[in-house]
């Protein structure tokens, strides 16, 4: 897909699952599980879908997904399906794990992260050895940081790994990458959560990470019981679905496994998706 100069792909690092009442907070399980049918263990099925971006000869990874090096009882409580892999999905488009100058993750937690590092022969390693990680220092601190809410979530050595490789660069508030792919604070799902928006004249698309993760989300009271901060994320999405709805963006969701990319439409009742095609 191009959006302007900006060859953009979703390329995937599989699949897993989390407990459906945990992705939708405070909505009630008859309403939710319309759209996302629980399996016995009552988690519902969603997609790690990353973005490359492809600018003047640099590659943009946006989130890392998460990944594989994890043990059987790990896979198993998330049911990890990497039917496909990032590094697998990177090789359909012609790339390789080195030729990644920087990863864009949405937010530190391990299914935006773990892809990060991987395991050769028991030591963990950087994936992508060239990039550099455009990270908001608020995330980062979060991410190391002792607080038992935080603490399942995030993975710190897989940012002492890359701290300690010098891959780290900490940001505060917007950056941009280069001419029209910028990052953008903007908290909610964990404090230092960012999303990216990528510009060329008329056309615009953001990847909105976890802030909307799937389409089931859009609804702006439909948040996840993981945010931190539910209210910034309800108050978010009414401005963010006015603005893409009236301007024709693009919105890519982080999680949805059937429809990754979507058009924003008005409707009597709120808002709704319209398919595009990749
Ligand atoms: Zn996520």
């Amino acid at each position: 897909m191009n959006i302007g100069r900006f060859q953009v792909n979703i390329v995937s690092d599989g699949f897993f699952k989390l407990d459906g009442g945990a992705m939708f907070g405070i909505i009630p399980k008859p309403l939710w599980e319309k759209s996302s049918a629980p399996d016995s263990l009552n988690r519902i099925q969603l997609s790690l879908n990353p973005l490359l971006i492809r600018i003047n000869g640099k590659n943009i990874l946006v989130d890392t997904g998460i990944g594989n090096k994890y043990d059987q009882r790990f896979n198993e409580m998330y049911a990890i399906d990497h039917k496909w892999s990032l590094p697998g999905s990177l090789k359909e488009i012609g790339l390789t794990t080195s030729d990644i100058h920087y990863v864009v993750p949405s937010h530190l937690h391990f299914d935006h992260m773990g892809g990060a590092t991987i395991k050769i022969a028991g030591s963990l390693e950087s994936t992508f050895p060239k990039a550099m990680f455009i990270i908001q220092e608020q995330e980062w601190e979060n991410a190391l940081s002792t607080n038992p809410r935080n603490k399942g979530s995030y993975f710190a050595e897989d940012m002492r790994l890359l701290e300690k490789k010098k891959q780290i660069k900490l940001i505060n508030g917007r950056y941009e990458v280069t001419e029209g792919l910028e990052v953008i604070k903007t908290g909610g799902h964990t404090p230092g959560h960012q999303i990216v928006r990528v510009a060329d004249g008329t056309a615009t698309a953001v990847y909105a990470g976890d802030l909307i993760p799937t389409k089931s989300h859009l609804k702006p009271a439909w948040c996840m019981g993981y945010d931190l901060f539910p209210l910034d994320v309800a108050e978010w999405k009414v401005s963010f679905l006015k603005e893409a709805a009236e301007k024709n963006w693009i919105l890519f969701f982080d999680h949805e496994v059937e429809m990754k990319a979507v058009n924003i439409v008005k409707t009597d009742k709120g808002y709704d998706v319209a398919p595009i095609s990749l």
